[in-house]
């Protein structure tokens, strides 16, 4: 899909840096950090209209963000599912050697079963290990 077809689906303005943060995020099948989406949008990134972006995104439920550590966040699209929707709720594999991270869109945290009362509203599940490509080197 255009990105702009993207932005239109979630009902949101046609702006040149939301439109260069899909594009980029696009060019790649692996979630990006914001060193690299920067690089791909070229003279539509700045520090701030990014961040903005990237929240406004995220909420509309175009994208995800992985907080792999306190230094490294990624950005994925979100794969459209069925009728239009989004999945966002997958586990994700890190590579300790590689440093790789991977959508496993396959599989879906919990439900877990938590104590009475408690209500899950979201859950992130980071695996981490090696890749198939660094466990064969191993
Ligand atoms: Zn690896
Ligand atoms: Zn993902």
């Amino acid at each position: 899909m255009q990105a702009q077809e993207i932005l239109q689906q979630h009902n949101l303005k046609k702006t040149s840096p939301r439109l260069a943060i899909i594009e980029a995020l696009q060019s790649s099948s692996a979630p990006m950090a914001e060193a690299e989406i920067s690089e791909k949008m070229g003279s539509h990134y700045d520090r701030t209209t990014f961040y903005r972006s990237m929240l406004t995104l995220e909420e509309a439920g175009v994208l995800h963000r992985i907080i792999v550590d306190k230094l490294l966040v990624k950005y994925a699209l979100n794969a459209s599912g069925p009728n239009g929707k989004t999945q966002a709720d997958h586990a994700h594999f890190f590579c300790k050697e590689c440093r790789k991270l991977v959508c496993l869109e396959e599989i879906h945290p919990g439900p877990y079963r938590l104590p009475a009362g408690f209500q899950t509203s979201e859950a992130e599940v980071i695996i981490r290990g090696l890749c198939n490509q660094c466990s064969k080197q191993g």
